[in-house]
């Protein structure tokens, strides 16, 4: 069900050799780029009938309005599970609590006696979140955008979820109850890139019907999707900015003898639970480990749902495996080298381990932090890096909707005293008129510093 890796029979090759030896999916958005152009296009030119055809196309389903009724949001919470609602809630209360202390605080340095740079954090005016609703429907997702956005001072809001057949062409009305527990009431039935297309171009000059404002442009599109999401945000980013162009979800567990097989199978099976393309990835030392997770699965899997679409492809696939390594050393080089948007370590002294760990989206630690409570329920945001981009690349959070600016203050003598070194810059990147604007403040002569 799930291929073995040996690296145990030679030193381990550094940097990107180590990472061709190791599983990943193939998530080729370059070939959906050409999909989605004219998607995009389309949106762009015919705007909200564009995105209401191609939900009909996609999704099954001609939407009576793209703009979800604030009837149908308010409808879908007092008829939302009261147990649904309560863990919704908690959810809610955690996801505020980690993203309260993310915020940023107005900070200045003196360079010198009159001058002055202060860094101020002003949010994004207006931010389109994406949740996913093709094959799973994600309210969870709802939380992990619109709390941090939220807590960064976003004002504009504005929720996309693709139409649902079984509800009449609105958004599950599970991801509507979560607007309505969030305050978000600007929703849109709208998936995909031409989702993705509405939030870059608007649709405020095409609205389908007079009395519908449509979507006015955003400037900035968070939330994970599939390929042609991900496609979409690369084609317009630059008229938009984006968060991440996320990939097929995956686990990697780093795992030693003391770890539980039933556990680390549990593990596997839950990130395989999303997707045919998801990646369940097990480092360990120790055969036995590896044998007793591989005798789990055949149990754990054969009692699942979703065993046929997602989870036996997902195990099966090229992207997923149990690597074996000769020593925990290794494992932490094989899992700094996979970049893991979730990585589990399950280990003596796991807190120790984790500390080593350089690359991975979140780092979830010892028997009673399984991947599952992050996403739901641990507090941490569950919008991470996937494909290996977590050595460069952080999760969703307060910060990915603020930006830094820098506000420069310097008196005539605080210029004066640095004029010189400007000067020699600019003539040095044979930029004259740079000087130049110096020098006009000072009858054009170079003030000689004290
Ligand atoms: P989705 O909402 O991303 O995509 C559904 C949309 O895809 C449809 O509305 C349709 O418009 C479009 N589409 C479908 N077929 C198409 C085609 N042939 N051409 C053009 N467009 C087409 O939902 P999904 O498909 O279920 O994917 C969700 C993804 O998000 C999964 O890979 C899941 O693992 C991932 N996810 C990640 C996180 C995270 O935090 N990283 C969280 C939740 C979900």
């Amino acid at each position: 069900m799930i291929s073995r890796i040996d690296l145990r029979g030679e030193t381990l090759p550094e940097g990107s050799a180590l990472r061709d030896l190791l599983p990943r999916a193939e998530f080729d958005v370059e070939a959906a780029l050409e999909k989605v152009r004219p998607i995009c296009e389309d949106v762009r030119h015919h705007g909200a009938a564009a995105v209401i055809d191609y939900g009909e196309k996609f999704d099954g389903v001609r939407v009576p309005s793209l703009r979800v009724p604030a009837e149908a949001i308010a409808r879908a919470l007092d008829e939302l599970d009261p147990a649904v609602r309560a863990a919704l809630e908690e959810s809610i209360r955690r996801a505020r609590m980690v993203h309260r202390d993310q915020r940023r605080t107005t900070h200045t340095t003196q360079v010198v006696p009159g001058g002055t740079v202060t860094e101020k954090w002003i949010p994004v005016e207006r931010v389109g979140l994406y949740v996913p609703g093709g094959r799973a429907v994600y309210p969870s997702s709802v939380v992990m955008n619109v709390v941090p956005a939220q807590e960064a001072g976003v004002e504009g809001l504005a929720v996309a979820s693709p139409p649902q057949k079984e509800f009449g062409g609105l958004p599950h009305p599970t991801i509507l109850a979560a607007c309505a527990l969030l305050g978000v009431d600007e929703v849109y039935a709208a998936g995909g890139a031409q989702a993705i297309a509405m939030f870059a171009y608007g649709t405020a000059d095409n609205a389908d019907t007079a009395d519908e404002p449509g979507c006015a442009p955003v400037n900035l599109v968070t939330g994970p999707g599939n390929i042609y999401v991900a496609a979409a945000k690369r084609l317009l980013k630059g008229r938009i900015g984006i968060d991440a162009e996320a990939g097929p979800t995956e686990i990697a567990i780093l795992a030693d003898s003391t770890a539980d097989p039933v556990h680390v199978a549990a593990d596997l099976i839950s990130q395989a639970e999303h997707d045919p393309m998801a990646a369940s990835v097990l480092v360990t030392d120790s055969d036995e480990l590896a044998a007793a997770t591989e005798a789990e699965l055949k149990t754990q899997v054969a009692a699942s749902k979703h065993v046929d679409d997602r989870i036996v492809p997902a195990l099966a696939g090229r992207q997923s495996a149990i690597v074996l390594v000769r020593d925990l050393a290794d494992g932490l080089k094989v899992v700094d080298a996979y970049g893991a948007e979730h990585l589990e370590i399950q280990t003596a002294d796991a807190a120790a381990v984790a500390d080593r760990v350089r690359n991975a989206g979140a780092i979830f630690v010892g028997p009673w932090a399984p991947v599952s409570l992050g996403d739901y329920c641990a507090g941490s945001n569950h919008v991470l890096p996937t494909g290996g981009c977590a050595c460069h690349s952080s999760g969703l959070s307060v910060q990915s909707f603020l930006r830094g600016v820098h506000i420069v203050d310097y008196t005539r003598d605080a210029l004066a005293d640095v004029a010189h070194h400007v000067v020699t810059l600019a003539e040095a990147e044979d930029l004259p008129a740079h000087g130049a604007a110096i020098k006009a403040r000072f009858g054009w002569k170079v003030p000689q510093s004290k």
